[in-house]
């Protein structure tokens, strides 16, 4: 999710920082997902290389990564479920401000245009798709082609991904990159990084060092903070609380890492509220992100 997304959705999901890891890919690398094997061309890798350089971090790092810094909705991974979703299975803010990465499905914003067919094969084979057949390779009578010869041919698709992959850049522009020179000497130089962020997965931190950098954009973006913070924290309480009552073992770490979510949320009210943070950006630059996050 995106920061006005969360926003906009303060009272249904927890927020929180998603860091993750993508090798860099280099020309004459054969990737291979399910059936589909794919050797990189020049072009493929130089793409992934442009998407990698606009949207996430650490290029040209020792690891031979880049991390990807993403804001994410957070829950009991126990309830398997996301917060909108509905008993009768539909998305109850469909209407009022659906993520626009869940618009995006089943294509993949961080994929060239040319390799998104590696990710809808990614996805035929996932656990989420057994049974569903709905990705298949070929045409088929009455089916639109979503995919093929290295392009996108829908164009509400096209429109879409191209809208995430902008939203991505404000992103990165707006906080992403103060966080990640925040946690620069501490997570992404050190010795250990590889470890700390698992190959097929995410870290999970909060939110807080993005609300403190989208705070010292203008005064009305560290309203906007100080406001999420407080939805947040009482989301969080009530989501403890519900925890408490299925008495679960396996829910406990969960229900630390969101106490410490709530600790770090206290201390950004604190440093906020004490204090307005130095203005960061000129007039006009604050004033396009202040209508980004209003959005
Ligand atoms: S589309 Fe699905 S995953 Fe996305 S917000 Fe709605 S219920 Fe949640």
């Amino acid at each position: 999710m995106a920061l006005p997304e969360l926003f906009r959705h303060r009272d249904l999901f927890v927020g929180c920082l998603a860091i993750s890891r993508t090798p860099r890919r280099r020309s004459g690398e054969r990737l291979r997902v399910g059936r589909v094997d794919h050797v990189l061309s020049a072009s493929d890798a130089a793409a992934c290389d442009t998407l990698g350089e606009t949207l996430l971090h650490g290029a040209g790092n020792r690891h031979g990564v880049f991390f990807n810094l993403v804001a994410q909705g957070y829950d009991y991974p126990s309830l398997a479920r996301c917060p909108a979703l509905q008993e009768d299975g539909l998305c109850a803010i469909h209407a009022s401000g659906k993520p626009l990465q869940c618009a995006v499905v089943p294509l993949d914003p961080l994929l060239p245009d040319s390799l998104q067919h590696l990710a809808l094969a990614g996805r035929s084979i996932g656990a989420a798709y057994i049974g569903a057949e709905c990705i298949q390779a070929g045409e088929r009578s009455g089916m639109a082609t979503l995919v093929g010869d290295g392009e996108i041919h829908d164009a509400a698709a096209r429109e879409v991904i191209a809208h995430r992959r902008w939203m991505l850049a404000q992103e990165h522009e707006l906080w992403g990159r103060a966080v990640f020179a925040s946690l620069r000497r501490e997570l992404f130089d050190a010795q250990d990084v590889l470890g700390r962020i698992p190959a097929d997965g995410f870290l999970s931190i909060s939110i807080a060092p993005a609300l403190l950098a989208v705070a010292g954009v203008s005064e009305r973006c560290r309203q906007l903070s100080l406001t999420y913070i407080d939805s947040q924290l009482a989301l969080i309480e009530k989501k403890i609380a519900q925890a408490l009552l299925r008495r679960r073992l396996d829910e406990r770490p969960h229900s630390r890492e969101l106490r410490g979510f709530s600790e770090a949320y206290l201390r950004a009210r604190a440093a906020l509220v004490s204090a307005s943070p130095p203005q960061t950006m000129p007039m006009a630059a604050a004033q396009r992100f202040e209508a980004y996050l209003a959005a």
